[in-house]
C-alpha cells in the first residue's frame, strides 16, 4: 500500500516561496473546510508540517512562507535541522517517530514537543537529560490504534496505566495522545482508527492524574486528515501536501510498518 506514495494527496514539489506559499495556502483552507464541516471552532487545529527529507535551503523558504513549527521523524536528521537553522528566530521543532533510549538527549536539547512517547525508559531518559539541560519537553504518549500494523505505541487497554506513571516525570509536560493509523484504501478502517484514539482520549481524561494534559490529538496525514478532523483531531501532521511528494515509501520512515 505505502509503495505508491505519492498520493493524490502529495502537492507539487515546492521550490519556491511561492510554491510553498500556495500549499500552506490550500492545506490551511483545507483544514479550515473540515474544522467548518465538523462543526468545530475555526482554528482548532494545529497544523504540523512534516518536513524529513526536505533539506535545510528549501525549510527556510518553508519558514519564510510561514511555517515555524516542524515535525521530524528521525532524531538525528531534526538535530542536525535544528543546529544549521539555529540563526532563525522563534523556529521550533517537534519529533514525531521512535525514539531510542541512547537518543534521548539530543532531543532534550532542542525539541520543544515529542510526539511518539510510548515507553517508561524513554520517559526516564528525557526526564534525566531534561533536567540536564533545564527544559521541559511538551508530549504526546503514541497509541497503536491499527493493532498489527505497527510495532510503535502502546496498546490502547495500556495506555492508561502507562499515563498513571508520567506525574513523577515533572519535566515531561503531557498534551494528549498521537496515532498512525493503518494504511489503507479503506476509509472506514483508517476512521475506526481515529475514533478509537479518540474514545480513549476521552475515558482516559474522566480520571487523568493532576498535571496531566489529555486534550490533543495528533492524528492525520496527508492522505486523511480531513477525516482526522472530522474525528477530533487538534493537530495533524502533514508532510507531501505541504513539500511534495516523497521519494521512499513509507516502510522506509516507519521501521516495522507493513505495506
Ligand atoms: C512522515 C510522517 C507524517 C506525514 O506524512 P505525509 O504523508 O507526508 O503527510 C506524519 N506522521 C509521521 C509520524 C510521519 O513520520
Amino acid at each position: 500500500m505505502s509503495d505508491a506514495v505519492p498520493a493524490p494527496s502529495a502537492a507539487q514539489h515546492a521550490q519556491t516561496l511561492e510554491d510553498f506559499q500556495a500549499n500552506l495556502a490550500a492545506v490551511r483552507r483545507r483544514i479550515a473546510l473540515a474544522e467548518q464541516r465538523a462543526g468545530r471552532p475555526a482554528g482548532s487545529v494545529r497544523l504540523l508540517p512534516v518536513s524529513k527529507t526536505v533539506p535545510e535551503d528549501r525549510l527556510r523558504l518553508a519558514v519564510a512562507a510561514g511555517m515555524d513549527f516542524l515535525g521530524e521523524n528521525k532524531v538525528q536528521e531534526a538535530a542536525r535541522k535544528a543546529e544549521n537553522l539555529a540563526d532563525i528566530p522563534g523556529l521550533k521543532f517537534s519529533v514525531i517517530g521512535h525514539l531510542q533510549t541512547n537518543k534521548a538527549k539530543y532531543v532534550a536539547r532542542f525539541a520543544h514537543e515529542f510526539q511518539a512517547l510510548d515507553n517508561l525508559r524513554q520517559a526516564t531518559a528525557l526526564q534525566r537529560r531534561l533536567e540536564a539541560e533545564d527544559r521541559t519537553l511538551d508530549v504526546f504518549v503514541q497509541v497503536n490504534t491499527s493493532a498489527e500494523e505497527s510495532k510503535f505505541g502502546l496498546e490502547p487497554a495500556a495506555t492508561a496505566a502507562f499515563i498513571n506513571e508520567l506525574p513523577a516525570f515533572d519535566r515531561l509536560k503531557v498534551r494528549g495522545l498521537m496515532t498512525l493509523a493503518i494504511f489503507s484504501a479503506d476509509t472506514e478502517r483508517v476512521r475506526s482508527c481515529f475514533v478509537t484514539l479518540r474514545e480513549l482520549r476521552d475515558r482516559l481524561r474522566q480520571d487523568a492524574p493532576e498535571g496531566i494534559g489529555l486534550e490533543e490529538l495528533s492524528m492525520g496525514m496527508s492522505g486523511d486528515f480531513e477525516l482526522a478532523i472530522t474525528e477530533g483531531a487538534t493537530v495533524v501532521r502533514v508532510g507531501q501536501a505541504v513539500f511534495g511528494a516523497r521519494a521512499l515509501p513509507d516502510s522506509h520512515y516507519w521501521p516495522g510498518f507493513a505495506g
